[in-house]
């Protein structure tokens, strides 16, 4: 199949330098890394302009210039992207931050912004000859794959932990995944994805392992940017877990300065983590260049229960290339900021609501300033989520969860 309309020019390794073939089927570097995609951005300069992503579909196939297709019409996509980014004046001047807004990724299929990563992913496995791919998840990623596999034909193997919320183990085998319940840890389900991988031939899609799913959370960056008139916020706050959108947010900033359509400065990038699984926080504290692993990680926002992230060096350097910071906050803070969204019409995942709770001590703390034109993003629905908001709902916010679904 041919990728000459794409503008890729290869992969390249953010950790060692080296190059890879962008036409061959990629995973990690030999040297641990995730890849990053590379495009001949001068090329795109002169020819690509802003008027004509304003004509292009409406969802987040209309960066496809931008984007590793070969083919936009041959586009896995369900209406993914192009997502409300909400006035958030009333519930900002609450918190002292009256330019304050929610990037709201719940109206995506399957009701989280993993349906970019997912949408961008499968297109290039399909693109790449790639028939069977496999991953594991305790949460969204494996039913947006799931779901976009089967739009496209693909077979999905997920591992799931035995204990991982019924609702995203449902889901994947509503899309008809192979689902593999594994009795232990996202780390054990991992291990049985590289066995299968291994044995069986199956493509590995797991976090950051394949190229792809950056460049569908990238679309993120590229909408806000849009949706404000190509001016970049003050700041943007990112609930981060393995940190995939951060990434593809701070590689959108860079590649809209590149090709020249970004007014003024780009944004701070700002990460937070539960105060139970913190490690990109205690990094950032301490100036490690990556995180340590977190020992006996615990939080209800389940998105980012993730002990060390592969790509923890990335984020870490977005964060303080743009003058960023990381702050983790408590369950508690998370419960009641997504009770605070709900009363102002904005249905959170705890996830997403942590960034509100984020703000609000950033406010305090004097990192941000009053008069910041400040962007949360809320990553998903609270639909998923019925015990969370049984939990965020209760007295004191640590209430007894509601029983599974
Ligand atoms: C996966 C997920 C996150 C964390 O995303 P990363 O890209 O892994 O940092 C945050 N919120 C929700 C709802 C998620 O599903
Ligand atoms: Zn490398």
């Amino acid at each position: 199949m041919s990728i000459s309309r794409s503008r890729v020019t290869h992969l390249s390794c953010p950790r060692c330098g080296r190059d890879h073939d962008h036409r061959l089927p990629q995973n990690l570097c030999p040297c641990g890394s995730p890849l990053l995609v590379e495009y001949d951005l001068d090329g795109l300069s002169g020819q690509a302009s802003r008027g004509s992503i304003a004509s292009g579909p409406p969802n987040m196939w209309r960066y496809a210039d931008l984007l590793p297709v070969a083919d936009p019409a041959r586009a896995v996509s369900l209406g993914e992207g192009l997502t409300p980014l909400l006035p958030a004046g009333e519930l900002g001047r609450s918190i002292g931050l009256p330019g304050l807004m929610v990037k709201d990724e719940g109206p995506n299929p399957t009701g989280t912004f993993k349906a970019r990563g997912a949408s961008c992913g499968v297109t290039m496995a399909v693109q790449l000859g790639i028939r069977k791919v496999a991953l594991p998840t305790a949460g969204n990623a494996g039913g947006a794959w799931a779901c976009y596999g089967a739009a496209a034909g693909l077979d999905v193997l997920v591992a799931i932990p035995a204990d991982a919320p019924v609702v995203n183990r449902l889901e994947c085998e509503l899309y008809g995944a192979d689902v593999r319940l594994v009795d232990g840890l996202i780390s054990d389900a991992g291990t049985l994805v590289a066995q299968e991988v291994e044995r069986h031939g199956w493509f590995d899609v797991s976090t950051l392992k394949e190229p792809y799913r950056i460049e569908g959370k990238k679309t993120l960056g590229f909408e806000i940017a849009e949706q404000l008139g190509w001016r970049m916020p003050d700041a943007i706050v990112y609930p981060a877990g393995g940190g995939v959108g951060i990434i593809g947010i701070w590689r959108a900033v860079q590649q809209l300065r590149a090709i020249g359509w970004m007014q003024g400065d780009g944004p701070r990038l700002i990460v937070t983590q539960a105060q139970g699984c913190a490690p990109i926080v205690e990094a950032f504290e301490h100036g490690w260049e990556e995180s340590r692993p977190w020992p006996d990680a615990r939080t209800f926002a389940h998105g980012l229960r993730v002990p060390k992230a592969l790509g923890d060096f990335l984020v870490l350097r977005a964060i303080r290339e743009t003058g960023g910071t990381a702050i983790a906050v408590s369950d508690q803070e998370i419960a009641r900021a997504m009770v605070d969204l709900g009363r102002s019409g904005i249905s959170a995942c705890p996830e997403g609501a942590a960034t509100l709770a984020a703000a609000s001590r950033l406010r305090e703390r004097g990192d941000l300033n009053e008069d910041d034109r400040v962007v949360l993003i809320n990553t998903g629905t609270s639909l998923k989520y019925p015990n969370a908001m049984a939990r965020a709902l209760a007295p004191d916010g640590v209430g007894e969860p509601a029983p599974p679904i």
